[in-house]
């Protein structure tokens, strides 16, 4: 990798980054994450790039999801657990409906620095700089919360390396139980206002499951129907914490980023000369970079070479974000030419990005029905060119929030203030995401 360091990302131009004041203590800091043990191990991220290259060639399906920011108040097991189940629920929707293997990717564990687009914020008549997530200031509204703290880079560390160790927890211990996820779905589809449009998938998966325990496939004789592979990612937007836990894997002798399994760069810091891209271009995990609407086939091409010059399929996941009303102008055209050019990409859809505004109520809000017609035009885009759609990142937690409008239990403007929770951007809620699961499943079959 020509002249590339763990730090040569500090050469280059750096945007959407908090200005501390003290950089002894910043320093200090990250000598001392530098010390510390690694939150996930290279073999793993291997592991999931190899299941990335196997989506990149069609033969799998990647889904990713998350809250928008975590936040350290709402730091509990409860919350862990719920967002945990229902990305086992859509997973096994995807699975039985697609016929094919589903990668699960949490954005947990980490998903702790947030992008804003103005660097300060004004709230009657008081301005101060933006909340930039909970690894960076704090969300409340007065200056010494909004002050960066470099203390808060090992405060995200330690909150990560819980959740990363409930989450394995539950991977391995019982709780991703098939039978038992699949209950979960049954009770899901029968509370649902739209129960018939469900419930057909939902006792097919029954039954097949029934007719493997009677030939005697079940949890002791296939640990695979027991247990789960769940990897972590996050934005990897402040590189001092990103180089600070970044190792020489001893295996390859090659650097990962042990910050989690997946890291990705956000639409907002992805230019090509930039510190985020040189910190990514040395770093071996499976990475994805966010596509918006502006992208233009010459610079994709370019980015996809600093990247992924080997063309290495599970290397580099491309996750668009059009919104609704731009993709069929713009995603055909990048498909076509990512084709010919003959790279290996996953090309996944984040359906929430290019879809938000401000309700009548004053929430930043998405419609249900925007983000499902941004992903069937996601499908169908590449259904024309013939393309594998290979996955979803959404913006969800396991809770019952009401963040977006839309969805069968209707959710309107006026109900967005009974518990609106994110800091940061408006996530689907378990109900909601489930039957994004069920609705996407539809086209998996088609
Ligand atoms: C995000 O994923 O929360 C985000 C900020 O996305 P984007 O970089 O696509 O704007
Ligand atoms: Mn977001």
């Amino acid at each position: 990798m020509s002249n590339w360091q763990v730090d040569s990302w500090r050469q280059k131009p750096i945007l959407q980054q908090p200005e501390y004041d003290d950089a002894a203590q910043l320093k200090q800091v990250e000598h001392t994450l530098s010390t510390y043990p690694p939150l996930v191990f290279a073999a793993e991220a291997r592991d999931l790039r190899r299941q990335l290259g196997e989506v990149s060639l069609g033969k799998g399906f990647l889904l990713q999801g998350g809250d928008c920011a975590e936040s350290f108040d709402e730091f509990n097991a409860p919350k862990i657990r719920d967002t945990f189940k229902v990305l086992l629920q859509m997973a096994i929707v995807l699975t039985f409906a697609g016929r094919c293997p589903v990668t699960k990717v949490a954005r947990m564990a980490g998903q702790y620095a947030k992008p804003r687009s103005s660097n300060f914020e004004t709230r009657n008549g008081v301005t101060l700089p933006s909340y930039r997530g909970d690894i960076i200031n704090s969300f409340e509204f007065n200056e010494a919360a909004r002050r960066p703290d470099p203390n808060r880079l090992i405060e995200a560390y330690h909150r990560s390396a819980s959740t990363l160790n409930l989450l394995r927890a539950f991977s391995q211990g019982g709780l991703a139980d098939l039978h038992e996820v699949n209950r979960w779905n049954m009770a899901f589809v029968e509370n649902n206002p739209l129960k018939e449009r469900y419930h057909d998938m939902a006792v097919r998966i029954q039954d097949t499951l029934s007719f493997m325990d009677v030939i005697g496939i079940n949890s002791q004789s296939s640990p695979t129907l027991h247990e789960t592979s769940l990897f972590t990612s996050h934005e990897a937007l402040l590189l001092n914490y990103e180089q600070a836990l970044t190792r020489i894997d001893t295996l390859t002798g090659k650097p990962y980023d042990c910050s989690a399994h997946m890291i990705w760069i956000g639409e907002r810091t992805r230019q090509l000369d930039h510190a985020h891209i040189e910190f990514f271009r040395g770093i071996h995990n499976p990475i994805g970079v966010k596509v918006g609407p502006s992208m233009e086939e010459d610079e994709l091409i370019r980015l996809i070479d600093a990247l992924n010059p080997n063309n290495d399929p599970g290397r580099l996941t491309l996750i668009t974000r059009m919104g609704a009303d731009n993709l069929a102008d713009n995603l055909p055209r990048l498909l076509r030419r990512v084709k010919a050019e003959g790279r290996h990409v996953v090309w996944s859809s984040d359906p929430m990005h290019g879809n938000t505004f401000s309700a009548s109520s004053g929430y930043k809000t998405r419609n249900f029905d925007a983000i499902l017609r941004e992903i069937k035009q996601f499908f169908q885009a590449h259904n024309d060119e013939g393309t594998h759609a290979g996955g979803i990142h959404l913006e969800m937690t396991g809770q019952h929030v009401t963040e977006c409008t839309g969805g069968a239990y209707e959710i309107s403007d006026e109900d967005l203030a009974q518990a609106y929770k994110t800091q940061c951007d408006p996530r689907l809620n378990a109900d909601q995401v489930l039957e994004m699961a069920f609705l996407v499943a539809d086209h998996l079959r088609n």
